[in-house]
């Protein structure tokens, strides 16, 4: 929760940005979040989100966040809360943003949702990566621009992870070895040619919202330029999202054929991911598929 002198601080600050002095009213926190303390600030004028953390815990975690909110809102693709504040008071970092008021699913809403993200997916760039790092949950995310997307993925998703994980000693040689096989395929022509697709870069069940309007709104990104499948990918890997989705993506913006194969390959970067963020009761995941392959 906020301290009294936070409460007055931020209220200042949100004023001067909207161009209204805001009166607090009260605050209460939110829980669902994986990393930072968040509240709901509830003003006379209505309501802020604003999360929290320590300045020094994650460098640089919300300038990224709110620099990745940004791009994804430029697109117009797709609902993002707009960013209001990012500042540091006190050894603490904040962010303020939009306050997405929640409802019930449209009867419509997978298939916006899908129209959307295909819209967002559209918005191309001529290399894979950003012209920053950011974050993927608390571990660093490398996007050193590059050219191929095959080299993108083995280099900057999966062997950063891997180095990661066989550095705690939560995977092996013999990981490695499996691993070294995996890419000589996926070098051989693995992936579908695809433009590079701006992308959400973690978009899971617990990263959209339901706005009062009924429909999508994303938050928490860890956006980049990639190949879209990833990102399909990853909405299958904790329990998924409806069929209906799937479908609408497919006719607004196919996908090439054999996609599902490819499914978990890509999942191999949030499963890497999960390992070294929550340890080894992940690597099951992974050791299936480096058999598989
Ligand atoms: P963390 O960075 O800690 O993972 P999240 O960004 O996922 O935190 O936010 C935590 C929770 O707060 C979300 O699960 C969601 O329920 C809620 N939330 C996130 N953004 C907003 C927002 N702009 N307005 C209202 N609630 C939000």
């Amino acid at each position: 929760m906020l301290s009294t002198t936070e409460i007055q601080y931020l209220s200042t600050l949100i004023s001067q940005k909207i161009g209204t002095t805001i009166t607090f009213q009260e605050q209460s926190s939110i829980g669902g979040g994986c990393i930072n303390q968040a509240v709901c600030f509830k003003t006379a004028q209505g309501r802020f989100f604003i999360k929290q953390n320590s300045h020094k815990r994650y460098p640089k975690m919300f300038e990224k966040e709110a620099l990745g909110l940004n791009l994804l809102r430029e697109s117009q693709a797709i609902k993002i809360p707009e960013c209001i504040v990012q500042t540091t008071f006190e050894e603490k970092d904040f962010l303020v943003l939009e306050f997405i008021h929640e409802g019930k699913k449209a009867d419509n809403f997978w298939q916006y949702f899908a129209e959307a993200l295909s819209k967002l997916h559209r918005t191309s760039n001529e290399n894979f990566g950003l012209d920053h790092d950011n974050y993927i949950g608390s571990l660093e995310q490398i996007n050193t621009w590059k050219s191929d997307w095959t080299n993108f993925f083995i280099e900057q998703r999966l062997q950063i992870q891997v180095k990661h994980a066989f550095d705690k000693g939560l995977m092996g040689k013999k990981h490695l070895r499996q691993l070294d096989g995996l890419y000589n395929e996926l070098s051989n022509g693995f992936f579908p040619k695809e433009v590079p697709a701006l992308l959400h870069g973690d978009l899971w069940n617990g990263n959209f919202m339901v706005q009062s309007n009924g429909q999508v709104a994303l938050i928490d990104p860890a956006v980049y330029y990639g190949h879209r499948e990833i990102e399909l990918a990853f909405t299958q890997l904790f329990g998924g999202f409806d069929a209906l989705f799937y479908e609408a993506y497919q006719a607004y913006f196919p996908l090439a054929k054999n996609f599902e194969q490819r499914v978990p390959i890509y999942n191999l970067y949030p499963l890497l991911v999960h390992v070294n963020l929550f340890g080894s009761s992940y690597l099951s995941g992974i050791d299936v598929v480096l058999k598989k392959f």
